[in-house]
């Protein structure tokens, strides 16, 4: 079985500048680590590795150089292989642009049976690139997975997260999930792995090597653009109403339609 584990490198702060010029993230010389959610999406890899043989893991990321960072980490944690999408074509992606870029590498990698992707990035976190990226490869996509009950060659059972709950779903593979923390307790590297890392190289796809349509990748391709990134400052200003439930809805109704006449 070939599983494709998809992680991406984020700030390791909410203290991020964005460039005035793309109004994109600067992503260079910032601490960075791997997204949270991805190193439980790793972590049920090596699981299903566990327990069925002859199990391949392929981590793959776009990003910039530094990438290869978060790369080297998951192959720590025993991901076999890795590769970076890393150019300055790619940079300022949207989640279009993003995932067309991912799936193109996993094109170039050939037949896979299972995708892992965290349920969102925790700068971004628009939760839109693993459905976005099943979209791409016209494969069955399950999202907020919270437990895999069966896996085999063919097919799988997942329990996904739900508003009331959970539902269990089965599809046939290839198949994409995204897992939520809950799935699992992501190992820590070990000293071996560590070691297998830093001897494992982390070849660079560049649009050419994944025959990108440049039109559709980075800023370009990306229909939407950040226009600003903010902190939104806590209003002081607040009113507190009280008595009783119909007194307080009643103040309520009368203060919204206050604010909507002041609007107009
Ligand atoms: C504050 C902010 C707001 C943004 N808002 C939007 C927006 O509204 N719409 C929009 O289209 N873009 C938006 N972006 C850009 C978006 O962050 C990038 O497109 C990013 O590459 C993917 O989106 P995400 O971070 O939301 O990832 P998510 O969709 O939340 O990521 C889900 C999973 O996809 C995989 N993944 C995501 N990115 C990568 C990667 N680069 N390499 C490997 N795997 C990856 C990981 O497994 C990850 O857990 C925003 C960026 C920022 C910083």
């Amino acid at each position: 079985m070939k599983i494709i584990v998809c992680v991406k490198q984020v700030p390791d702060t909410t203290e991020v500048t964005i460039d005035p010029e793309t109004n994109t993230l600067i992503r260079e010389g910032v601490e960075s680590i791997v997204n949270p959610f991805d190193l439980h999406a790793v972590e049920e890899a090596l699981k299903i590795k566990k327990a069925l043989n002859e199990v391949e893991i392929t981590a793959i990321s776009m990003g910039p150089p530094q990438a290869t960072e978060a790369l080297k980490e998951v192959i720590a944690m025993g991901v076999d292989k890795a590769y970076l999408l890393s150019a300055k074509e790619f940079a300022g992606a949207d989640t279009l642009a993003t995932s067309y870029t991912l799936s193109l590498a996993i094109r170039k990698l050939g037949v896979f049976d299972l995708i892992l992707c965290g349920k969102q990035a925790i700068d971004g976190d628009t939760a839109q690139v693993g459905p976005g990226l099943a979209g791409q490869l016209d494969i069955p996509q399950i999202a907020y997975v919270r437990k895999i009950e069966y896996i085999d060659n063919n097919s799988i059972r997942v329990q996904r997260i739900t508003e009331e709950g959970h539902e269990i779903i089965e599809a046939f593979l290839p198949a994409l999930l995204t897992v939520v923390k809950d799935i699992n307790i992501p190992r820590l590297p070990t000293l071996k792995g560590k070691i297998i890392a830093r001897k494992t190289e982390v070849p660079i796809l560049t649009p050419g090597d994944v025959n990108a349509d440049e039109k559709r990748i980075g800023l370009t391709g990306s229909p939407t653009t950040v226009i600003k990134v903010f902190t939104p400052d806590m209003r002081k200003d607040s009113k507190i109403f009280t008595g009783d439930t119909e007194q307080t809805v009643d103040q309520l109704s009368t203060e919204i339609e206050q604010i909507i006449e002041n609007i107009k």
